[in-house]
């Protein structure tokens, strides 16, 4: 739904019979009614008349974090905004905007956003508000970038909180809840490039010794493996050029692709961003996969939990003892880091992160069991489920796992006391949040 004209994802979305589901086609949306609003105006008025209303970013969370049983706003129609200000910066965006509508216009402009999640097509106000990542050691949310942020509020008003109100730290990362985001300005860094490298057989065992220092070898790193074998089947290093290169025959025990790869066996790379050290924009190499092409598999669901970075390496072996389980309903996994932040609901709150991905099959009844299996493993941890993916985890659970989550609660309640914005999801896991 609602992808870029032109594109494969674009045919297959109007091809989708008149029912609303997410990207991954596993949520059918339960809207009784859908807007794309080409004003803020209207927008206010959608709001403001409504009873029930979610923000719908581009539909590609695997869960029913956008559901609503009432009014389903998408804020793609509303007035496209790109303003950069070089002095301060910082780029502010129409919130509906997909990371690959801007991100050429900021490196044209000599500026970057210091990361990127796995793929360009999604919004920003959808990946910031379930705490969508990257990867890198020293890499935040994408969400940890926001300065800014213009929301409608539940009756129908405008708010714009920054850094400086105390509510910003809730608000931003907000799973939809405080509001509907209109614009939102990022932070910027200098342009620069990146050179891609994937290396191939990375043994367990030497990832187990030196676990941190593979997981911060480049700039952006991941690892990719179907927890079938004893190695980690690709080891992808993102690394600034300048940094380091050029790159050796062999890392770590693994050795340097004679190609470009795909990190899903069986896949055509050539829907991969450019590999095998070629230098190029950070916007054309952060992501895994090009804007106009489907991303991933394109026929899967997926989960991710994370872990503090000092639990990295234990939870992996947790995860290895239970390999017979992941691996027959597994696409590909991979792990990756994020650098802590202080947003409320963010995955890396207060914690330096090991973020352990999930790409399965599509088949949920097959899948359920093994999330209940991970989420056992993984509970020493504390492990955090990714807002936007597939977990099973109950809300006491959920709860316990966040410092500001009864803050969070009340910062709802007070920005929604209506309960405009809340839906079964919120229901479920923020009954404090009710106005
Ligand atoms: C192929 C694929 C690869 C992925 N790779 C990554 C990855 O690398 N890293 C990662 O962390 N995640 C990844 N994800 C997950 C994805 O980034 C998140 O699900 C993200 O939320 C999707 O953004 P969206 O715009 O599609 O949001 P939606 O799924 O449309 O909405 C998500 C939430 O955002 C809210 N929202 C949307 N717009 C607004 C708005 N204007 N104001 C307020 N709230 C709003 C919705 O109400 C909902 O609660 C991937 C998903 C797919 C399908």
């Amino acid at each position: 739904m609602l992808q870029p004209p032109g594109s494969p994802d674009a045919a297959r979305d109007r091809a989708m019979p008149p029912v609303m589901r997410n990207w991954a086609g596993n949520i059918t949306f339960n809207a009784a009614r859908v807007h794309t609003p080409s004003s803020v105006e209207r927008l206010r008025e959608i709001v403001a008349g409504s009873g029930s209303v979610r923000a719908l970013g581009s539909g590609h969370s695997f869960n029913t974090i956008a559901d609503t049983h009432g009014d389903l706003v998408s804020v793609a129609g509303l007035p496209r905004i790109v303003e950069i200000d070089e002095a301060a910066a910082t780029v502010t965006v129409s919130a509906g905007l997909r990371f690959a509508e801007f991100t050429g216009a900021l490196h044209r402009a000599g500026l970057a956003l210091h990361n990127l999640g796995s793929l360009p097509h999604i919004s920003v106000a959808g990946a910031c508000a379930t705490g969508t990542h990257g990867s890198g050691a020293g890499n935040g949310t994408l969400a940890s970038t926001v300065r800014a942020i213009e929301l409608v509020t539940a009756d129908g008003e405008l708010l714009v909180l920054d850094r400086d109100d105390e509510d910003f730290a809730g608000a931003v990362l907000a799973l939809g809840a405080a509001g509907i985001a209109t614009r939102m300005t990022l932070d910027l860094v200098p342009a620069y490039d990146i050179r891609q490298w994937v290396y191939e057989g990375l043994p367990y065992e030497r990832l187990r010794e030196r676990f941190d220092e593979v997981l911060s070898a480049a700039y952006s790193v991941s690892l990719f493996t179907s927890w079938r074998t004893d190695r980690i089947e690709q080891l992808w290093l993102k690394q600034r050029v300048g940094d380091g290169d050029p790159a050796p025959d062999s890392r770590f025990g693994a050795v340097r692709a004679d190609g470009p790869r795909h990190p899903v066996p069986g896949m055509d790379a050539s829907t991969c961003t450019e590999q095998s050290g070629v230098p190029g924009p950070w916007h054309e190499r952060l992501p895994h996969f090009r804007p106009e092409f489907t991303p991933s598999s394109g026929e899967e669901l997926q989960s991710e939990y994370f872990v503090a970075r000092e639990d990295g390496r234990a939870a992996f072996d947790a995860l290895a003892r239970i390999r017979e389980r992941i691996a027959p309903v597994l696409q590909i996994g991979e792990i990756r880091t994020v650098a802590a932040d202080g947003l409320w609901l963010s995955p890396a709150y207060g914690r330096d992160t090991v973020a352990f991905h999930f790409t399965w099959h599509p088949d949920t009844a097959a899948v359920t069991p093994v999330l209940d299996a991970i989420e056992e493993a993984l509970a020493p941890f504390e492990v955090r489920p990714h807002w936007g993916k597939l977990f099973t985890m109950g809300p006491e659970r959920v709860a316990a796992l966040y410092e500001r989550y009864a803050d969070f609660e009340a910062l709802t309640a007070k920005l929604d006391p209506r309960g405009v914005f809340r839906n079964d999801l919120l229901e479920r896991y923020f009954p404090g949040g009710r106005g």
